[in-house]
Parts: structure tokens; C-alpha cells; sequence
């Protein structure tokens, strides 16, 4: 019998997942999304503790792509969108126990005492310098300290891959972690040059860069964008459906899930798996061993989320930014601290202060060995005294990631391909997630479209 519709079965019902479903379901495909879960959002979690909002996952989304735009308005989220405080535009680094402000400006870099003379002197070389070796084998310690000097690495580079990624800058690699800047170099032979007629480039194309781009969030926190996805699409999201194997059928695919207990099936035309890559790998066995591989060697680190509200009146710094990020030779027990209540005021009272701390990742993915009581305590320790704060939590919370986000490590090129051919020998079948074409909401957003894209062209 031939159906009316091509059906599409989404595995996973994180933000890659839902809008991917969203996009085919608005071009008329029969879409069914299955999620492991009783809720969706994946790694996008919020909850409501003791009259407290706390983003366990990401705290918000930078405004990347125009499909966040056609979500919002699509969804009637506009009343519900908080874009950040332009107070958030300013971060710190921590350098010597101090925190000082990331410069941003030519006349702010001069000045700053988070870099020496000597390392300021070094990025006059960097124009100088020629093009590297093959990026994907390239650490972005490698390249960093090559074009711009060991003190770079340390205080900017090092810093900002923890808030990104959680991740180690010797371990992951310069061309699939950041192809961008590896792209300034690439491109136009060095990153000043690059980045002067990049901007060039980009004003001519009216696109908007990360660094210019909004953040946003929304009242109810980030949970808000799932689920009016899932609400839009109805029951075509079915929750508590673990799937455990796709089977390869003589036209299209079976997808075999549990389903409470119980063993169910259904027949399509195409399978998106959105699912995370360590999930991933037991699911298309039945017709392809090596892809197990690829799957296992992409690395997770633990990370742990610690909230935390004060009263401001015990805070004796000016609450003036997105918050600070911490250098591995700061040598302290967490990655930095998001000051949730500066970005988007409103998410607690006008006289108490939220704050959102990482604790782990690639740097220190130990710290699960350790008691977690301990360590609570010595980071919160650590960031009382840098905020110079006087008195105890109002509340604490914590959330904990054993498999936080995907690293794009060195060698990482060698997955990505075998992914690509997989595709090409099974027509109808994708792969996304935050394991390929970035990791941040804004790039799963704008990776979605690409999937729904390629369906589009191919399963009409
Ligand atoms: C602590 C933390 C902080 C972050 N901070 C930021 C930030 O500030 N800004 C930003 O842009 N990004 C941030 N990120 C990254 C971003 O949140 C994620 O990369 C993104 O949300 C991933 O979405 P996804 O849909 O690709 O995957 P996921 O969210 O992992 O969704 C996959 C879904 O698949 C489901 N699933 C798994 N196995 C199965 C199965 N067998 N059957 C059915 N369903 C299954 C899972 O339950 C899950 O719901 C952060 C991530 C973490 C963990």
C-alpha cells in the first residue's frame, strides 16, 4: 500500500532531534520522534527548586542562525524571550587571584594587566608567521602557541576551551573543534589579517558572527524551546521509548524501541539518530560493525553543575558581567562560574544573586574519585574568596553530567568521515547530534536544518 506521507523516525528528543522533526513535520512529512526520557530537551534541563529556576545544562543560546528566530516566532515564544543584560558583554579571567576583564578593544588590550608586555609584543610577529600543518591533526595548543605565544595559550586559549567545550586545548584539534579560526589562517594566511577582512566579508553578507550574535534564554528558562516543540508536535513524540536497534529493510528501515516494558516497531522511509554517539553505538550493529568504533572513541567528560544563590548584601564585588573563567595554572577546583542572575536579571529576587559553577571536564575528570561533600566545599571555598563574599549559600543545588559534552579531539576527521561514507551507503539514514557541526545550541539549531535539508533532497 503506498502511504500518502514519507514517514521520518527522529531518534532523540534534544533540541537536534525536536527541530529537526519540527522542520520535516512543517514540510509535510510523517514524523515520529522517540525519547528514552519521560521529558525532552536532552542536555537542555531546567527545573524550579524551592521557588529557584536552575539551567542544569546550558544556560542559554547564542542567536546563530535565523531558524532560532522562525522557532520563536513559529511557537509564540516572543513573550517568553529574555535576551541577556548588555552588562553580560563583559567576562573575566582569572590571572595571580585577580579577576580582571577580557579586553575588548585595541586601547583595553594595551592596558590589561591579564597579559605581560612581552606576550602583548609577541602578537605583533603573528602576521609574519605562515600556515601550519594539516588542522585536523593540529592541537589548538599547537596552533595557538605557534602563532600567538605561550601566554596566550594560558590565559585566553586555555580558559575559553573550558567554558566551551570543558575541554583540554592539548587534546582537542584546531580544525574540527574551531574551524573558523583555523579557517583565518587557512584562508588568509594568519588570524589579524583574517579577522579584519573576515568582518569585511561578513558585513557585505549581513551575517552575524558568534561574537556578535545575541544570547538569549526565556523566562522559564531554556526547557522553554523543547518544549514547545514537543508541545507543537503533539504525539508525534513519543517519551519513555528507548531505542535499541534500526534495521535495514528492503525499502526504507524498521526501528526497533521499548516502549515501557513492552517491544515495539515501526517501518519508515528515513532515521535521523540525534542521539548521543555513546548511545549510538549499539544501534545500527545489524548492518554495519565498524561504525561501533567510532562511536566509543569519541570522548564525554564528566562535568558537574553547582548552583548557588546568595544574598547580594553579603557580596563585596560588583556584580558587572557574564562571569570569569579559570587558567589550569590558576590551579583552583572548577572551570569558572556563569553569574546567572547578572546575564538575565529577573531569575531571582533584586536582592539575591545566582550563580552557575563547573567543576570538571577534560582538565579534571578525576574529581568523580573524589567525595563530592569535599569538593563542594573547597570550590566553594575557592569562589567565595574571589568574589569576596561574606556569607553562607541561601541555596545550593548541583547537577551531575557523566557524559557531558562530545570532545572534538585530534583524530576526531577519521570518525567524521567514516560517518559521512555510512551515510552514503545507506540512503535514508542520518547522523546528528552535538557530535557533529558543533556542539552549542546554536549550531545543533542550525545543523538540524542541514539534516532536514539533506532529507528534504533525498527521501521525497
Ligand atoms: C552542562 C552543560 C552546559 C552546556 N552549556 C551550554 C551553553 O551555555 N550554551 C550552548 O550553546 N550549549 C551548551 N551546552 C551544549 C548543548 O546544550 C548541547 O550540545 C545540546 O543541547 C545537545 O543537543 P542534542 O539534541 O544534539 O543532544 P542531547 O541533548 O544529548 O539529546 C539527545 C537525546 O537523545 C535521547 N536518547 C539517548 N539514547 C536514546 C535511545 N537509545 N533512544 C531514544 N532516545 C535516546 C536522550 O535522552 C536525549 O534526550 C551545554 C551542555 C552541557 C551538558
Amino acid at each position: 500500500m503506498k502511504r500518502d506521507k514519507k514517514v521520518v523516525v527522529i531518534i532523540g528528543a534534544g533540541i537536534s532531534g525536536l527541530t529537526t522533526a519540527y522542520l520535516l513535520h512543517k514540510k509535510n512529512y510523517q514524523v515520529v520522534v522517540l525519547e528514552k526520557n519521560e521529558i525532552v530537551g536532552g542536555s537542555i534541563e531546567t527545573i524550579s527548586e524551592n521557588g529557584f529556576l536552575f539551567d542544569r545544562g546550558p544556560n542559554s543560546a547564542l542567536e546563530t542562525t535565523p531558524v532560532i528566530g522562525f522557532l520563536i516566532k513559529e511557537l509564540n515564544l516572543k513573550e517568553e524571550l529574555l535576551y541577556a543584560n548588555k552588562k553580560a558583554n563583559k567576562r573575566y579571567i582569572l590571572r595571580n587571584n585577580v579577576l580582571h576583564a577580557l579586553p575588548m578593544s585595541p586601547p583595553a588590550f594595551l592596558k590589561t594587566r591579564l597579559f605581560s608586555l612581552k606576550a602583548k609584543l609577541r602578537l605583533f610577529a603573528e602576521p609574519f608567521i605562515g600556515r601550519s600543518k594539516d588542522g585536523y591533526y593540529q592541537s589548538i595548543a599547537e596552533f595557538v602557541t605557534r602563532r600567538l605565544g605561550k601566554e596566550f595559550l594560558d590565559y585566553a586559549i586555555n580558559p575559553f576551551v573550558a567554558g566551551v567545550y570543558a575541554g583540554k586545548p592539548e587534546e582537542l584539534s584546531v580544525k574540527s573543534a574551531f574551524p573558523k579560526l583555523y579557517a583565518l589562517e587557512e584562508k588568509y594566511g594568519g588570524l589579524i589579517i583574517g579577522t579584519i577582512r573576515s568582518i569585511r566579508e561578513r558585513k557585505k553578507r549581513a551575517e552575524v558572527a558568534k561574537q556578535s550574535a545575541k544570547m538569549l534564554s526565556f523566562k522559564e528558562g531554556m526547557q522553554t524551546l523543547p518544549n514547545a516543540i514537543a508541545d507543537a508536535l503533539g504525539q508525534r513524540v513519543i517519551t519513555s521509548a528507548i531505542v535499541n536497534e534500526v534495521k535495514k529493510e528492503e525499502s526504507g528501515y524498521k526501528v526497533v524501541f521499548d516502549l515501557k516494558g513492552s517491544l515495539k516497531s515501526i517501518q519508515c522511509d528515513a532515521v535521523i539518530s540525534t542521539v548521543p554517539a555513546y548511545s549510538a553505538n549499539k544501534l545500527f550493529v545489524d548492518f554495519d560493525q565498524g561504525i561501533s568504533k567510532h562511536f566509543n572513541e569519541i570522548y564525554y567528560p564528566p562535568v558537574l553543575v553547582y548552583y548557588l544563590i546568595y544574598s547580594k548584601d553579603s557580596i563585596k564585588r560588583p556584580l558587572d558581567g557574564f562571569g570569569f573563567l579559570i587558567p589550569s595554572l590558576e590551579k583552583k577546583s572548577f572551570l569558572g562560574a556563569i553569574w546567572s542572575s547578572v546575564i538575565f536579571p529577573g531569575r531571582v529576587d533584586d536582592d539575591k544573586a545566582a550563580f552557575t559553577i563547573f567543576i570538571g571536564g577534560s582538565r579534571n575528570p578525576e574529581f568523580v574519585d573524589e567525595s563530592r561533600e569535599e569538593l563542594l566545599e573547597r570550590v566553594r571555598n575557592e569562589f567565595e574568596e574571589l568574589m569576596k563574599i561574606q556569607a553562607p549559600p541561601i541555596h545550593k543545588s548541583e547537577r551531575f553530567w557523566d557524559k557531558a559534552i562530545p570532545q572534538y579531539n585530534l583524530g576526531y576527521i577519521e570518525h567524521e568521515r567514516f560517518f559521512d561514507e555510512f551515510e552514503q551507503k545507506n540512503p535514508g539514514l542520518f547522523l546528528s547530534g552535538n557530535y557533529r557541526g558543533g556542539i552549542s545550541v546554536g549550531d545543533c539549531i542550525k545543523n538540524s536544518e542541514l539534516v532536514a535539508d539533506k532529507v528534504l533532497q533525498t527521501i521525497r
